[in-house]
């Protein structure tokens, strides 16, 4: 990852034109300068400049940002916000260190898998406690106001057996039994810890697609949430981990379903380990496998959607995640997926790439704005009139749950692969 003083010339490329404040959420939000790209590169050029210091005016407007990629890929100018972002974020850590909380989630947690595990398998009992049944979808409230979470947030609950501890997908972590294509499956936290609904879809849909699935157990999180709130130590850390993990298997492809983890994969990993050229001819060899599940599922294998007697059709929209739609350029795979399906009415809704409002740890920084970037999502989805979001990052179906319950709209949200 590059040093924050050493991108001053991609500074330099902005000519201040203020193109990226027509499409940045968090402005739309706050409507302030400083939420804007072009705000944040003054602010960052005037830290640089010594004209400023890391004061917290100057943390928070770099953190009031959900890293949703949009005013960078409308820069007329090219400029890469995003890396910017990523650096001074990671120059804040160097700096001032690693936040307590943060500290003990990825360094004591995330990084060793069985801690992790451990710990989330304690929490998975005590939830009942903190929490009630939102009596609505996958969801729970907190019964008082919590640090970080606060109250009346709808989160997911942990799911009573993990993904990679159920019995048939430890079946899976063995070698390929066939000469078919070979698929490794990357779950991540989402799908491991709060949805292993989604990956069990993503294993049938695998299979039905013929090829040879293959989980390994000692996978551990992909390190993009460490990533983007600037520990990038820690982040590297998990991508070696990872690496190693996949290079013992003898796959073709490694699939994920979760736009993030993709996105990290195949992008955030090369930038964290290519400091060495044997580490960075390693690690292109493995970004190269990686694919999202409905990029591998159109483009590689040829899937068409099982045709399905015609029914009754259910209503179905899209929300473009960011990792997804700009970070992996991947927006026609999941559509053409759900059209495949005869009994999915497709309806698109207005901007539906605009960012949901989860990313970048926003949803964490500033829960107020995080939820007030979803309204303008749920808005679109209500206006849709369909029943079902369908999404492709665990993340994004949080964020739009937690949206629709909030601002009382009744649809349900899916991953693409639990309707096809
Ligand atoms: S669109 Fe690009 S060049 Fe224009 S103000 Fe924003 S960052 Fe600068
Ligand atoms: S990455 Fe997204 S939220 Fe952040 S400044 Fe750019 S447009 Fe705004």
């Amino acid at each position: 990852m590059e040093k924050l003083n050493t991108l001053k010339d991609e500074i330099l490329k902005c000519v201040k034109c203020g193109t990226c404040r027509s499409v940045c959420p968090t402005f739309r939000v706050i409507g302030r300068e400083t939420a804007s790209a072009r705000g944040k590169l003054t602010l960052i050029d005037a830290y640089l400049k010594g004209e400023i210091g890391l004061t917290e005016e100057y943390q928070r407007h770099i953190k009031e940002c959900t890293l949703c990629g949009a005013c960078r890929d409308t820069c007329p100018k090219g400029v890469n916000t995003v890396k910017l972002y990523n650096s001074a974020r990671a120059d804040l850590i160097e700096k001032l260190g690693v936040p307590v909380t943060a500290s003990i989630v990825f360094k004591n947690l995330l990084e060793s898998g069985r801690l992790m595990d451990m710990a989330l398998k304690i929490a998975t009992r005590l939830q009942g406690l903190i929490f009630k049944d939102a009596s609505v979808e996958s969801g729970l409230l907190s019964r008082f106001s919590l640090p970080v979470i606060g109250k009346g947030r709808l989160l997911p609950p942990l799911a009573r057996t993990f993904f990679l501890d159920l019995p048939e997908v430890k079946g899976l972590s063995g070698p390929a039994r066939t000469k078919q294509v070979k698929v490794a499956f990357y779950a991540g936290c989402g799908i491991n810890y709060l949805m292993p609904e989604v990956g069990k879809a993503s294993i049938d849909i695998l299979k039905k697609a013929g090829v040879d699935i293959i989980v390994p157990g000692s996978q551990v999180c992909c390190g993009m949430p460490a990533f983007a709130s600037g520990d990038a130590a820690i982040a590297r850390s998990m991508a070696l981990k990872n690496l190693e993990v996949f290079e013992a298997i003898d796959c073709d492809y490694i699939a994920t379903s979760c736009a993030t983890c993709g996105h990290g994969l195949k992008h955030m990993f090369v930038d964290l380990l290519s400091d060495s050229p044997d580490l960075k001819r390693r690690v292109e060899a493995f970004s190269a496998k990686v694919k999202d599940i409905t990029e591998l599922l159109v483009k590689v294998l040829g899937f068409k959607a099982e045709i399905i007697e015609a029914g009754v059709k259910k209503t179905v929209t899209y929300h473009d995640p960011c990792h997804l739609n700009r970070a992996q350029g991947i927006r026609n795979e999941p559509r053409e997926l759900l059209k495949g399906n005869k009994n999915i009415a497709f309806r698109e809704m207005s901007f539906p790439c605009s960012c949901c409002g989860l990313g970048g740890g926003l949803s964490i920084a500033n829960y107020d704005l995080s939820i007030e970037i979803t309204k303008r999502k749920i808005e679109a989805v209500r206006d849709s009139g369909a029943e079902i979001v369908a999404t492709a990052c665990p993340g994004c179906m949080v964020q739009l749950r937690d949206g629709l319950h909030k601002y009382g709209v009744k649809a349900r949200v899916a991953h693409v692969v639990e309707l096809i």
